[in-house]
């Protein structure tokens, strides 16, 4: 007798193989079988590898001079990095996943959420295998697919997959539990480095053992955001795009609008708003960006004509102040605005994260007055960040984000309470 009861929702996670490696072959075939690798902001690090690159030892993130010799001994194809085109090849992913899944989550450049709920959850299988070929037929860049009940075991199984053929499942029982046995504590996604030490002191060293643990030792150890990790491990939702571990190379912020939007002036509020909610959360993490894409686009359904467009804007040096992410985002809407569009959507990415310092230095940094502006600049984004963590998010903005009413905000007069995360929105009890 068929069930009655709805398949249980699943998520996927899409990951591009050696995302910007992948782009710098695709328009050059010589390069198939000779190691590639992609260097950050000012040809600094390494921040992408081919396999075979990795296989011949050189490490992420390490400095392009300390590996020269070996780039050189093998051959190795060296680029600086091309954001333009990876931001334009990053799109061109999406849009493939959007035209196969209705929902498509991006999460970092080259990573993307896909919620499978109902019919598409009883055909996940398919649809994940459906996803790894369209990908690749129609951009040419190698993916990976992850599935599993919550986002922590689909990026786990999407790990997976890329040492396997490209797609797993990470379902109950004891394969899964085979899988995440194998899976470091310290790879699990949003265990960072602190954790991963915390956890190791009471001997627990795998995925398996972090999801089996006990609760209040967790809770204790790691607080409610390990608390969450551990209960996603045992397939327990808790996660959403505004509570998960921020990625660790690039971040995105985008969003549809509430109605379209016509209007330049609106364009440039909405990415200044991102500029800002992304500010925020490098700053909470103590990393800066080197570089920022501004994406605006039309609706895909539609009658009018389907535009697409991304600009890149190289940051003059490392940043996490939202005035400077701001002033980018004006100077790449310039680029790619076009007037007579209705534009449904528009965001930005920063990529080449990194802490403050951790890169080489520039000179000139020493010597200009920008150095001067820097300090002035920290101070003011921390006391800015200290007055909304007491008062509320967006207590204080920058007029460049517009107003709180704007048409192109997202309406939500009826959202409810959010009575766990907001102070001024707690049940409030009348006796
Ligand atoms: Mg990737």
């Amino acid at each position: 007798m068929p069930s009655t009861n709805s398949p249980r929702a699943l998520w996927a996670l899409v990951d591009c193989n050696n995302f910007f490696a992948s782009c710098e072959r695709l328009f050059r075939p010589d390069l198939a079988d000779r190691p590639v690798v992609v260097l950050s902001n000012n040809d600094g690090c390494i921040v992408a590898r081919s396999n075979e690159a990795k296989a011949l030892g050189i490490g992420m993130g390490e400095p392009e001079f300390k590996v020269r010799e070996l780039l050189r001994m093998h051959k190795v194809a060296v680029f600086s990095s091309n954001y333009v085109l990876y931001g334009d090849i990053a799109s061109r992913v999406m849009r493939t996943l959007e035209s196969i899944v209705p929902d498509v989550e991006q999460y970092s450049i080259d990573e993307a959420f896909v919620p499978l709920r109902g019919a598409l959850a009883a055909d996940a299988d398919g649809i994940a295998d459906e996803m790894w070929r369209r990908v690749r037929r129609w951009t040419g860049i190698g993916v990976a697919v992850g599935l599993g009940a919550t986002r922590t075991l689909a990026k786990i199984a999407s790990e997976k997959a890329k040492k396997g053929n490209g797609v797993c499942r990470l379902d109950a029982g004891p394969e899964a539990d085979g899988i995440l046995e194998a899976t470091p504590v310290g790879d699990v996604w949003g265990i960072g480095r602190k954790s991963d030490l915390k956890l190791r002191s009471y001997d627990i060293y795998t995925a398996r053992q972090l999801r089996d643990a006990d609760g209040a030792l967790i809770r204790k150890l790691l607080g409610i955001a390990g608390t969450h990790t551990a209960l996603e491990l045992r397939g327990i939702p808790c996660l959403d795009a505004a509570n998960a571990p921020m990625p660790r190379r690039s971040m995105v912020s985008s969003r549809s609008f509430g109605e379209k939007v016509r209007d330049k002036q609106y364009l440039a509020e909405a990415l200044a708003m991102h500029a800002s909610l992304a500010g925020e959360r490098l700053r909470k993490e103590t990393l800066e960006a080197g570089g920022l894409t501004v994406h605006i686009r039309t609706s895909r359904h539609g009658v009018e004509a389907f535009y697409d467009e991304t600009a890149s804007v190289t940051l003059a040096r490392p940043t996490s102040s939202t005035r400077d992410l701001i002033r980018a985002t004006a100077r790449g809407l310039e680029a790619v605005y076009r007037p007579g569009h209705a534009y449904a959507k528009a965001g930005i990415i920063l990529y080449d994260l990194a802490a403050p310092g951790s890169r080489p230095g520039n000179l000139l940094d020493w010597v200009n007055a920008e150095a001067v502006d820097k300090k002035c600049d920290t101070k003011l984004m921390r006391a800015l960040d200290a007055v909304n963590r007491r008062f509320g998010r967006g207590m204080l903005r920058f007029a460049a984000e517009g107003e709180r009413e704007a048409p192109w905000r997202v309406k939500s007069n009826r959202r409810s309470p959010r009575a766990t995360t907001a102070w001024d929105e707690l049940p409030m009890v009348k006796c």
